[in-house]
C-alpha cells in the first residue's frame, strides 16, 4: 500500500499542511455519507478519507508513514508511544459544512484559553553520531505563558473586562440558512473574538499576546539508529497552553547515509575494497581501516573472486528501537595493476609460461589451445 494515503487525498508527497487540509475538506465535503443518502461505498471513501487525513496531518505519523508506507509503528519507538491512536477533530468538517467557523451543536470548543501548538523542528546529525546515539542540546523558540500578566493579557494591576456581546461566554447564538435547512447555531463572539472578555490596557510586555516566545535550550536523548528522516516526538515541550495542555515538540533528523565510503540502508553497512591480484589467489589476511567504524580484518580465501563479499554479522547499525543490529557488507574487488613493474611482468611471464600462454609482440596474450 505505498502512498495511498495520498493518492486518496489526490495530493502530492509534499504537500503543506495548508494544501492538505485544503484537499481534506474538498474531499471530505464530496464523498460524505450524509449528502449521499447512507451510501455504503461513499461511506468507505469517508472513512478512508479520513484516515489518511489522521495520518497525514499529524507530523510524526507521516514521517513514519513517508517511511515505511505503513502506518503500524511497530516497536517503542516515538516516546514511548506505542502505536497510533486517532484523535480526529471532525469540527474542521462541520466548519466547511456550516461555514465561517460556526458548528452545529453549542459550546464544544472552549474559546478563552488557548490551545498549546505543536513544534516542528528540524536537527542535523552526522554519521556517527546516528550510528552511536547520542545525547545532544537542541535550540528552538517556543511561546510560554507571559511571566508579566501571567496569560491574561491585561497591563499589570487591570484586569480584563466583560465583553458586552457575549458576556464572557465567547459565543453567540444564531440562526442561519444552511444546506440542511435553518439551524440554530453557536458562533464565536466577534467582538471579543471568542475570549469572552475585552482588555482595555494591555500587557506592555506580551502586548495581549498572552504569551511570549522564549529560547529553548533542551537536551534530547537521540538513541543510536536513527535514521534520516524519522521523527522523535517530545511531549509537552511545544508552545504552551492557556487552560489547555501544551503542544508537543516533533524533532525530525537529517542524517547523510554515507561517509567516506562506507554507506548505510536502514541498519545495513555497506564499504568497497580493492586488492591486489596475488592477494586473490595466493589468500591473505589484511587489517582494514574502515571511516567511523575503525579497523577491521580481512580474510581473503585463496581464490577469491571479483566482487566477493565479506559479511560481519551483527557488525552494522542498531535498530532504532528492537535489541538488534544489522550486519556489514564488505565487497572486494580485485584491482589488476595498470602499470606492472618489470620485475612483476618477468613473474607475470612465467606464470604466461607455465600456463603455456604465448605473449604476443604487442604485448596481447594468446592461449594456445
Ligand atoms: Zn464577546
Ligand atoms: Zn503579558
Amino acid at each position: 500500500m505505498a502512498y495511498e494515503f495520498y493518492e486518496i487525498l489526490e495530493v502530492s508527497r509534499d504537500v503543506s499542511a495548508e494544501e492538505l487540509k485544503r484537499a481534506y475538506r474538498k474531499k471530505a465535503m464530496e464523498v460524505h455519507p450524509d449528502r449521499h443518502g447512507g451510501d455504503k461505498e461513499k461511506e468507505t471513501l469517508f472513512k478512508e478519507v479520513n484516515e489518511a487525513y489522521a495520518t497525514l496531518s499529524d507530523p510524526q505519523k507521516r514521517a513514519h508513514y513517508d517511511r515505511f508506507g505503513t502506518t503500524d509503528m511497530g516497536g517503542g519507538f516515538g516516546g514511548g508511544q506505542g502505536g497510533f491512536h486517532t484523535d480526529m477533530d471532525f469540527s474542521d468538517i462541520f466548519e466547511s459544512f456550516f461555514g465561517g467557523g460556526f458548528q452545529g451543536g453549542g459550546a464544544r470548543r472552549r474559546t478563552s484559553g488557548v490551545e498549546g501548538e505543536d513544534i516542528e523542528i528540524r536537527v542535523k546529525l552526522d554519521f556517527s553520531e546516528a550510528l552511536s546515539g547520542l545525547k545532544k542540546t537542541v535550540s528552538y523558540s517556543r511561546k510560554v505563558v507571559c511571566t508579566e500578566c501571567s496569560g491574561t493579557g491585561a497591563k499589570k494591576g487591570t484586569e480584563p473586562k466583560e465583553c458586552s456581546q457575549c458576556r464572557w461566554a465567547g459565543q453567540v447564538r444564531r440562526r442561519t440558512q444552511t444546506i440542511f435547512g435553518v439551524m440554530e447555531q453557536t458562533g464565536i463572539c466577534d467582538m471579543c473574538h471568542g475570549t469572552g472578555k475585552i482588555i482595555a490596557d494591555k500587557c506592555t510586555k506580551c502586548h495581549g499576546e498572552r504569551r511570549e516566545t522564549q529560547k529553548i535550550e533542551k537536551e534530547i536523548d537521540i538513541p543510536a539508529g536513527i535514521d534520516d528522516g524519522m521523527t522523535i516526538k517530545v511531549r509537552g515541550e511545544g508552545n504552551d497552553g492557556i487552560g489547555s495542555k501544551a503542544g508537543d515538540l516533533y524533532i525530525t533528523f537529517n542524517i547523510p547515509n554515507s561517509i567516506d565510503g562506507l554507506t548505510r540502508e536502514d541498519t545495513n553497512l555497506f564499504y568497497t575494497t580493492e586488492i591486489d591480484p596475488v592477494e586473490a589467489v595466493l589468500g591473505i589476511k589484511k587489517t582494514l581501516k574502515l571511516p567511523v567504524l575503525g579497523e577491521r580484518v580481512l580474510e581473503i580465501k585463496s581464490g577469491t573472486q571479483h566482487g566477493e563479499v565479506l559479511k560481519f554479522k551483527g557488525d552494522g547499525m542498531k535498530h532504532i528501537s528492537k535489541d538488534q543490529k544489522g550486519d556489514l557488507f564488505i565487497t572486494v574487488n580485485i584491482k589488476i595493476p595498470t602499470h606492472p613493474s618489470k620485475k612483476e611482468r618477468e613473474f607475470y611471464h612465467e606464470i604466461a609460461r607455465e600456463k603455456k600462454i604465448e605473449v604476443a609482440d604487442d604485448g596481447f596474450l594468446n592461449k594456445i589451445f
